[in-house]
């Protein structure tokens, strides 16, 4: 994927603030090309305070006349929308779409369309889209703030982009190697002596105890260290109960 290939495209923007929310949203996620479709109010004081270290990314953005002579040249277009148009159009979530618009960019310009604070896109504006993207929300309030909703899609983009966004395994991450099946083995042999010796466990009677155990070890997933450090406990705990035997004797 090529995030230099995605553009995001404001169309008819009424507050200069969301401009620039909408460029941090940007650069915090690594995506620098903003095209602005005939903005209301624009250049102005308050895209500059709300874009704070994403200066550049409004300096360098584009703005357009008309909708067509910014995603003219794109290939994959991606409409994004509040609610549910009466026309049917594939319909994805952010998730779903970043993957689309991810495969499209390595060799494709890809464009993102966000609408207007107030109507959203206009019909004609979603018919040129390949596809409609819909942030899921709550029911009882289904608009999101313009910046808040380019944030959304940018992220996704993001995590597809970045190793933090690949699924790390729990042994990946993990100091020390987990504990063998064999040496898992030997230290419910272990337990279950110790516990014996210190009359906790009935030999005539074990009940569930040890297969208690087991799903309780087995639940944390023991490592070679802390496996060890166990095994020292039950070594100790059997040479004092030994110890206070020899005494009674
Ligand atoms: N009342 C308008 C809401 C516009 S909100 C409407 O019904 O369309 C401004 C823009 O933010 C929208 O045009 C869209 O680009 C984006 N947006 C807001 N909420 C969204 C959501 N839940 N899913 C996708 N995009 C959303």
């Amino acid at each position: 994927m090529n995030l230099d290939n995605i553009r995001i495209v404001l169309v008819n923007t009424s507050h200069p603030g969301n401009i620039g929310g909408v460029a941090r949203a940007m650069k915090n996620m690594g995506l620098s090309r903003l095209y602005l479709v005939a903005p209301r109010q624009y250049p102005d004081e308050q895209a500059e305070w709300r874009a704070a270290s994403a200066m550049d990314i409004l300096e360098n953005a584009v703005v357009a006349e008309t909708l067509e002579e910014a995603i003219g040249d794109c290939q994959f277009v991606v409409g994004t929308s509040a609610r549910n148009r009466r026309i049917p159009w594939p319909l994805q979530n952010p998730r779903q779409c970043a993957q689309r618009m991810a495969q499209a960019s390595s060799a494709e310009q890809v464009a993102v369309l966000f609408g207007r604070e107030d109507r959203g896109l206009t019909n004609e504006e979603l018919k040129v889209c390949n596809l409609h993207l819909n942030i899921p929300t709550s029911e009882a309030y289904s608009s999101l703030n313009l910046a808040m909703a380019v944030q959304i899609v940018c992220y996704e983009l993001q995590m597809l982009s970045s190793p933090a966004g690949l699924p790390t395994g729990e042994d990946e991450e993990w100091d020390t190697p987990f504990s063998t099946r064999e040496n898992m083995e030997r230290f419910y042999v272990h337990l279950e002596q110790a516990l014996t010796d210190i009359e906790f466990l009935d030999p005539v009677a074990p009940r569930q105890l040890m297969s208690r155990l087991r799903r309780l070890y087995g639940r944390v997933r023991l490592d070679e260290m802390e496996l060890n450090i166990l095994r020292g406990i039950l070594t100790e705990t059997q040479k004092w109960v030994d110890k206070a035997r020899q005494k009674a004797d």
